[in-house]
C-alpha cells in the first residue's frame, strides 16, 4: 500500500534492523524501544490492524505467532509480552498490522 511505512520496510525501501525475514513476514527491532528487547513482527502483505483480520487473511496471524516463538527462542528469550494496538485510541500509530514483542524487563498489568 502506498505511503505505508511498514509496507516500505517490508519492500526494503526503508531500512530496518531485521532479525528474521521470509517471503511472508518480517521481524525487526523497534526504532524507539520500550523494553531492552522490543521487536515488531509484521506481515509483508498490508493489513490495517487486528480489526481488519478476516477468514481470508487470518492464516498470516497464526504464522506470525509461529515466527515469534521461533525468533524469541533463538534469541534466548523465554518470557515476553506480545501487544497489538488496534486503532489510534488504543495507541496505534502505524496502520499496518504489527505485533510488538517486548522482553528483558518486568512488565506491569494492567497495561497503560
Ligand atoms: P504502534 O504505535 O502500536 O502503531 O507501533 C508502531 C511502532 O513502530 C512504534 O513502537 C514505533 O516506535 C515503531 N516505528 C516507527 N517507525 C519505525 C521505523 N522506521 N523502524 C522501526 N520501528 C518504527
Ligand atoms: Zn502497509
Amino acid at each position: 500500500m502506498e505511503n505505508c511505512l511498514f509496507c516500505k520496510i517490508a519492500a526494503g525501501e526503508i531500512p530496518a534492523n531485521k532479525v528474521y525475514e521470509d517471503e511472508k513476514v518480517l521481524v525487526f527491532h523497534d526504532i524507539d524501544p520500550q523494553a531492552p528487547t522490543h521487536l515488531l513482527a509484521i506481515p509483508k502483505e498490508h493489513v490495517e490492524s487486528c480489526g481488519a483480520i478476516t477468514p481470508e487473511n487470518s492464516a498470516i496471524v497464526a504464522y506470525l505467532f509461529e515466527v515469534i516463538a521461533k525468533v524469541t527462542a533463538q534469541m534466548g528469550i523465554r518470557d515476553f509480552r506480545v501487544v497489538s494496538n488496534c486503532g489510534a485510541t488504543a495507541g496505534q500509530s502505524v496502520f499496518h498490522l504489527h505485533f510488538h514483542v517486548l522482553a528483558g524487563r518486568d512488565m506491569t498489568w494492567p497495561p497503560g
